[in-house]
């Protein structure tokens, strides 16, 4: 018998309405022949306002009773959902996640899980029931408490559970109906993609595309899960994420990612020296603050401007070290600028096409867009422009590289 994980997102199970409709979802595969195992996220909204009340006792509330807090807004989803299949025939338990075996770290809030022991799951699977999870939570190794696995992260319950269980396929069910090659409100008439490799996915998500949570493309690549994003409201082909194959090289670019989620720091009239840089970039990671493009520009006299990407979160705590990092490197100046964008291209269809960066790069000239900064890997190139630009730019290289729908007319 086959083993399909379905994930069910926070708006898919918003409603009694929509978790009836789940419910349906779950009939089908079981109708099927399937062994199933769900994955549920808590209601849409809920994660958010069960940490709000914690703010508001203490922003800075103890990890392990934000993690005990957090993780009951997945258990009111699963038992809800187990009632209505229940309710529509079908033989079902709901399984927190530490009583489904999934083993994390200790790290509240952003555990990640080791192992599953899926010895009850299976169990519950042989005697023909219907097994639902709660996303987003596990129990720690050392000390049995109650963990979350970060923000967003009920897909990597389901891509974890998928693989443990050597499942033919995880459906990850959302309210939109596929992976598009942009961003809709910014290109209505963007293509949905029909097949992805883990590779692109991953890459879209590292330049800030939030369809998946990264780590569970992560698991879903080790263990060659096939993922399929698919809309829980209509009944039609998702976007399937799979190990590349030769199909997928024909398409050059498959999708262009905007983020508006960095800020960009700039050292000017450091000493251009050995050892500058590994002390400008060992205070920032003894401080946690993570690093995205890096460019170094060789100016007069022995003096170099030094640029770097961060999350715009980390700007105040650059702010704090501002000082230090200046005097270290003997900067003149430490400029931080918040209004900027990064444009990205991913495919894999790069590794054997030529001449993509050009063909990215004159379309910004024709369009007067300024490329501020510049990085590349084997399947994506990334361009630092004014956030100004951003739906110009979107739209420009959705254009050049086939990524819209042509219009009826
Ligand atoms: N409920 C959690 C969150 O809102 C996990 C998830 O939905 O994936 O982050
Ligand atoms: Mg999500």
């Amino acid at each position: 018998m086959n083993i399909i994980v379905q994930k069910f997102g926070g708006t898919s199970v918003g409603s009694i309405e929509r978790i009836r409709n789940c419910a349906n979802l779950v009939k089908r595969e079981v109708d099927a022949g399937n062994q199933v195992v769900v994955a549920v996220s808590a209601m849409s909204g809920e994660t958010n306002r069960l940490l709000g009340l914690a703010d508001e006792i203490d922003p800075a509330s103890s990890p392990r009773e934000r993690d005990m807090l957090a993780s009951t807004g997945e258990q009111v989803s699963i038992a809800l959902l187990v009632m209505a299949l229940h309710k529509i025939g079908i033989d079902a338990i709901s399984l927190t996640g530490p009583q489904a075996g999934i083993v994390t770290d200790g790290a509240y809030m952003k555990a990640h899980i080791l192992e599953i022991d899926n010895t009850r799951v299976l169990k519950h699977l042989s005697q023909g029931k219907v097994v639902a999870v709660a996303g987003f939570q596990g129990l720690a190794k050392n000390s049995d408490e109650v963990t979350t696995l970060g923000r967003g992260a009920s897909d990597t319950t389901a891509v974890a559970l998928a693989a443990s269980l050597s499942a033919t396929r995880c459906d990850i069910y959302t309210d939109v109906d596929g992976v598009y090659a942009a961003d809709p409100r910014i290109v209505p008439n963007a293509k949905k993609i029909n097949r992805l490799s883990y590779e692109e996915m991953l890459e879209m998500a590292s330049v800030g595309a939030k369809v998946l949570h990264t780590r569970s493309v992560q698991f879903a690549a080790k263990f060659s899960v096939p993922l399929q994003v698919r809309s829980s409201f209509e009944d039609i082909p998702g976007t399937f994420i799979t190990k590349e194959n030769e199909a997928m090289e024909t398409t050059v670019v498959s999708a262009i990612v905007q983020n508006a989620n960095e800020a960009k720091v700039t050292l000017s009239g450091i000493k251009d020296q050995p050892g500058t840089a590994a002390q400008i970039f060992g205070l920032l990671s003894e401080r946690n603050i993570n690093v995205d493009m890096i460019v170094q520009n060789v100016g007069t006299e022995g003096l170099a401007d030094l640029s770097f990407t961060i999350d715009k979160s980390d700007v105040p705590r650059i702010k704090e070290i501002e000082e230090r990092l200046k005097s270290i490197v003997n900067a003149n100046e430490l400029q931080i600028d918040k209004n900027i964008a990064k444009i990205s291209a991913v495919g894999v269809g790069m590794k054997s096409h030529a001449g993509v960066a050009s063909r990215m790069f004159r379309r910004l000239a024709e369009r007067s867009i300024n490329i501020r900064m510049i990085s590349t890997s084997e399947i994506k190139i990334s361009c630092v422009v004014d956030d100004e630009y951003t739906e110009l730019a979107v739209r420009t290289l959705c254009d050049e590289f086939g990524l819209t729908e042509a219009s009826e007319e």
